[in-house]
This record gives structure tokens, sequence and C-alpha cells, in this order.
């Protein structure tokens, strides 16, 4: 699909220009920055590497961006790589080998890493030892190597997706949270700075409200808001001109795009506002189950527009009203 506002990453995103580099230019996750800083400095003071790192929560939140920030904080290098990258236990073995003292490893979706893969990280995560079969059949032997004590940083979008032992082998889980619209409208307005844009307060906030909650999707959005005010001919981005190029761009007052309606439109049309069961739903629309529960559902959850029961999403009244459709009497109208 080509949503402009999917949160998943695309080929821009490297572009690390808006990407903060220290602790302080992070806006937002408050509360995960402050526990951070502390680890970090505690760590610093016993020159011990860090602990392991799990960040938990949706695409575009700043995991990745947090880590590299961890790394330079601590001031050590940082290796990155993402579970489904690392195909063989062979492949993760490179990697660790090559880690120095308190180096952060970065990996990215590890929920996706394969049981046999997973299999050699909890000795490395919790021993720094490295166990690897060598070779095949009747010569096979068993090797242990030792590895420099790393810190290990994951990302995971959902908890749930990850197996216990490794879960468990995290010392610091931190789940980061959708951003409110001060925060996104203090990151916007810094993005405008960094990109030389000028834009007035109406303009942040408005862009600020339609990010959905997620930096990624507000660096987008204002990258594409320049595009159109420059082809307008707008000299400052005020409330009207973002608006009028969100507006073009479908994205509505609230930040939901297209596939966020379908989703929505579906439930109330086809199964008068439900619970209705997410296979049903992803199949209805065509769309890979784990995209759903990944992208679509935690801001719509978040924003009180469906509820999650035991007999599947329910629609609540405020996605009625904003849909401009007429609330059902079983919502309580
Ligand atoms: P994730 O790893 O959670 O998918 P990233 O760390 O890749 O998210 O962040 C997505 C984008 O959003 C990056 O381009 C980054 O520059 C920006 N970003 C994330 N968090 C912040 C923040 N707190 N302040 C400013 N920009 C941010």
């Amino acid at each position: 699909t080509k949503r402009l506002i999917t949160p998943e990453k695309r080929g821009e995103d490297a572009d690390t220009t808006l990407r903060p580099q220290r602790l302080d230019d992070f806006v937002g996750q408050a509360a995960a920055r402050a526990n951070l800083k502390i680890f970090i400095e505690a760590a610093k003071a016993r020159g011990e590497a860090l602990d392991h790192v799990l960040f938990v929560g949706p695409p575009g939140l700043g995991k990745t961006t947090l880590a590299q920030i961890m790394a330079k904080e601590l001031g050590v290098n940082f290796r990155s790589t993402s579970g489904p990258v690392i195909a063989k236990a062979g492949d993760l073995a490179a990697l660790l080998t090559n880690l120095e003292e308190r180096d952060v490893l970065f990996i990215d979706e590890i929920h996706r890493l394969s049981p046999a893969v997973e299999e050699i990280l909890y000795p490395a995560m919790e021993d720094f030892q490295l166990d690897l079969i060598i070779g095949e059949g009747p010569a096979a032997r068993s090797v242990k190597i030792d590895l420099s004590r790393f810190t290990l940083v994951a990302a995971t979008t959902r908890l749930g997706l990850l197996t216990n032992p490794l879960r468990d082998r995290f010392g610091i889980p931190v789940r980061l949270n959708f951003y409110t619209v001060e925060e996104l409208h203090g990151i916007v307005s810094r993005g405008a700075r960094i990109l030389g844009l000028a834009m007035d307060e109406g303009g942040a906030v408005e862009i600020a409200r339609r990010s959905r909650g997620t930096p990624r999707i507000a660096g987008r959005l204002l990258r594409r808001v320049r595009d159109f005010a420059q082809a307008g001919g707008a000299e400052v981005v005020t409330r009207t001109v973002a608006d009028a190029a969100l507006t073009r761009l479908e994205v509505d007052r609230l930040g939901l795009d297209q596939l966020d309606r379908r989703y929505l439109d579906l439930i109330a049309m086809n199964f008068g506002g439900g619970p209705v069961g997410i296979e049903t739903i992803a199949a209805a629309l065509s769309e890979p189950r784990d995209a759903i529960e990944d992208i679509v559902e935690p801001y719509l959850l978040q924003q009180g527009f469906i509820q999650r029961t035991p007999r599947g999403r329910l629609m609540t009244a405020h996605a009625f009203r904003h849909l401009g459709l007429a609330v059902p009497s079983s919502l309580g109208a």
C-alpha cells in the first residue's frame, strides 16, 4: 500500500537530518528518558556495560533513535541489525564477536529472530559467551567463545510477540507511548527550523495534530507540507497552508488516513459496529493481520475509536460520530 502516513520505515526516512542526536534533544517520552539518563550515568560511573534494554512500542516512535542516542551518551560504538536480517546463527555470532567492550548492539524487530538464532543469543546476553556447534555429524563439537561485555538494545512493536525466556533477559524494559500534540508540536517546530522552513504556531500545531501521535509521520507530513507550500508560493506555513496540504493528502483532522477509514467503515457498515474478529477484518481489507495490529489499531485504540473485547473489535460512539454516521442505539445514542 502507498499510505503516506504508514509509520513503517521508507527510503526517505533514511535521511537523518531530523533525527535528534542527544538525549536532551529528544522531545517527549519524559519518563523513559529520565530513567535511561540515570541508568546511563550509573553504568558510565561504574565503567560497566549498561544492562540490556528492550524498547516496546508502535513503529516510528523513536526506538532506533533512542538506541543510537544511548550509544552516543555512553561513548561507545553502535552496531545495528534486525531480526529478519539475521538468517543463521553464524550471522549473529559474527556480529557478536566483533563487538568491543560496552558496545551497543541494536536489534530491530527482535521478535522476528528465528528460534535457532534466539538460542545462541541467550548465553550471549547472560554470560557473554557463545556456544557454537562446529561441524556436523560425528565430527561436530561444541566450542565456547568469550565475548566482550556488550549492551543489547532491542526493539519490538508488541511485547506479546516475544518468547518469555527472551523477554526475561532484558534488565531494562522501556515502553514508548504515542506522543501528545504538544510534544509533536515541539518536534515539528524543531524540524521546520532544521529544514529552514518558515512556519507559524498554527501551522506547526496543525501538522502535530494530524501526525497520529508519531514523530516519523510528523517528519513526513512536514516534508510534504513543505512541498505544497513551495509549489503554492506560500512564504510561511500557516494553519491554512498546512490544512490545505494535509487535506489533499487525505489525512483527516485527527490524522486518520484512507486505511484507517476503510477499517472503521468496514466495521460500521458491514458489521454494525462489531464486535468482529481481527481475522475477518484482515481478510475483508486484504491487509495482513500483523500490519493491522501493529500499525492501524494501536492509534485507533489510543484515540478511543475502537475497543478490544474477547469477541472482537468494537467501534465506539466516538468513531461513529467522527465518520459522520448515526450512533447505533446499542452504544447509548
Ligand atoms: P522506531 O525505531 O520506533 O520505528 P525511529 O527511531 O526510526 O522509530 O524514529 C522515526 C523517525 O522519527 C526518525 O526519523 C526520528 O528522527 C524521528 N523521531 C523519533 N522520535 C523523535 C523525537 N522524540 N524527537 C524528534 N524526532 C523523533
